[in-house]
C-alpha cells in the first residue's frame, strides 16, 4: 500500500440528533466518480507527483473556496469537472486517487461502493484505459485487504460524445467485467445526448450480463427519468430530481421499484437547486419512490457520504427508522449477489439495533 497523507477535510455536518447514530452506521455508496472524488489536498499531491506549476491550481482551489463549492450552473460544474481531469495524467494517478477515496471511505464506515469511472473521458483523452483499469483494480484490492472495503466498478460513457464512443465504453466494461465492472452507465448533457440515441447500447449491455444505469432528471424533466426507465431499461436512475414533477413518472419508479440515486449537496452546486432543503425528498418518499443517498463528486462538492446523511437527517427531519431504511436501499438496490447483501443487511440491522440498545442505556 502506498504511503498517504492524512485526510484533511470536516466529516461534521450540521445538527442533528442521529449524529452519533448516523457516524456509527455501516454504510453503502452507489453513486460516486472518481474523478470528481479529488479534494483539493489530492489535487496539489498529484500536481506535486507530477511536477507541474501550481500557480493555477492554486488558484483555482482558491475560487472553489470562495464560492463554497458552488459552480452558479451545470456548466461551470463541467468546467470544473475537466479542470480537475486534466490533474489525472498517468494510470498511476487514477490508482492514487481511488486509493484517496477508499482511504476517505473507510473513515465513514463505507463498506461497499460502486465506483463510477468516465471510461468515456479516458478515452477521449486518447489515455489507456487498459492501464488505467489496472491502476485502479490494484487500488481495489489493496483497499479490500486493508479497510475491508468491496468495490464493483461502472463504466459510464457521456451522453453528447455519441453513440459510437458509448459503444466503445460498453465494449471495455464488457471486458472487465470478470475484473469488477458491473455496470454500465450513462452521464453528461441529457438534451445533448438523449436516450433515444442509446437503446440498442443498453440493450447490448443486457446481453452481456451488465447490470444498467443512467443519470437523468438532473438537468432535464421528468420525461428523460420516464426514458431511461421505459427506453434504456436503466435499474437504477442517478439524481431523478426532476420526477417529482410528474405524478405518473414518480408512481412508475414506485411500482417498478426503481431507485433515485439522490446527492442533494451536488444538485445545490451545480445550480439545479437553490438549498438543500429545496429538494423534493419527503414528496418522493410519500410517493413511494425507493430513494438512496450519495455524494457524487464529493471532492467537487466538498462533501461526503455521511455528510449527506447527517444534512439530510437535519434538513428533512429524518427519523432513525428512516435513515435506516435509506441504507436499507442501498444494499438491496446495489448489483451485489443476494448472499453478500444479505450479510450487509444484517450487519446494518445489527449496528442499528445496537444503536437503540445503547440509548436505552442512556436513558435507563
Ligand atoms: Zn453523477
Amino acid at each position: 500500500m502506498m504511503d498517504l497523507e492524512p485526510i484533511d477535510f470536516e466529516l461534521d455536518g450540521p445538527g442533528s440528533q442521529l449524529n452519533p447514530f448516523i457516524r456509527h452506521l455501516p454504510k453503502v455508496e452507489l453513486h460516486v466518480h472518481l474523478e470528481g472524488s479529488l479534494r483539493p489536498s489530492t489535487l496539489r499531491q498529484l500536481a506535486a507527483r507530477n511536477k507541474r506549476e501550481t500557480s493555477e491550481l492554486e488558484m483555482w482551489i482558491k475560487a472553489r473556496e470562495k464560492s463554497k463549492f458552488r459552480y452558479g450552473d451545470f456548466q461551470g460544474f463541467i468546467e470544473a469537472f475537466k479542470f480537475t481531469v486534466m490533474l489525472l495524467e498517468e494510470p498511476k494517478d487514477y490508482g492514487f486517487a481511488a486509493a484517496r477515496l477508499f482511504e476517505e471511505l473507510a473513515s465513514q464506515q463505507v463498506r461497499y461502493v460502486e465506483v463510477t469511472l468516465s471510461a468515456g473521458v479516458v478515452l477521449w483523452r486518447k489515455q489507456p484505459l487498459e492501464l488505467v483499469f489496472e491502476a485502479v483494480e490494484q487500488a481495489t484490492q489493496e483497499a479490500g485487504k486493508r479497510w475491508g472495503i468491496r468495490t464493483q466498478w461502472i463504466f459510464d460513457a457521456v451522453r453528447q460524445f455519441g453513440v459510437d464512443p458509448a459503444r466503445e465504453v460498453l465494449g471495455w466494461a464488457r471486458r472487465f467485467r470478470n475484473r469488477g465492472v458491473v455496470a454500465f452507465g450513462i452521464g453528461g448533457d441529457e438534451r445533448q445526448g438523449p436516450a433515444e440515441l442509446f437503446v440498442d447500447v443498453y440493450r447490448e449491455a443486457r446481453e452481456c450480463g451488465l447490470r444498467r444505469t443512467a443519470h437523468a432528471g438532473e438537468t432535464d424533466g421528468p420525461e428523460s427519468v420516464l426514458r431511461a426507465v421505459n427506453l434504456l431499461g436503466a435499474e437504477r436512475i442517478g439524481h431523478g430530481l426532476a420526477a417529482a414533477a410528474d405524478e405518473k413518472v414518480m408512481a412508475l419508479l414506485a411500482q417498478r421499484q426503481v431507485p433515485l440515486e439522490v446527492c442533494v449537496t451536488s444538485n445545490v452546486s451545480t445550480g439545479v437547486l437553490e438549498r438543500f432543503g429545496s429538494h423534493p425528498l419527503r414528496q418522493l418518499l410519500r410517493a413511494g419512490v425507493p430513494l438512496t443517498l450519495n455524494s457524487d463528486d464529493p471532492g467537487l462538492f466538498d462533501t461526503s457520504l455521511q455528510r449527506e446523511m447527517l444534512l439530510a437527517a437535519a434538513h428533512f427531519s429524518l427519523r432513525k427508522d428512516e435513515v435506516v431504511q435509506l441504507c436499507r436501499n442501498a444494499i438491496q438496490f446495489s448489483f451485489l449477489p443476494t448472499g453478500e447483501k444479505n450479510v450487509l443487511t444484517t450487519e446494518l440491522e445489527t449496528a442499528a439495533g445496537e444503536g437503540d440498545k445503547e440509548k436505552s442505556k442512556v436513558n435507563a
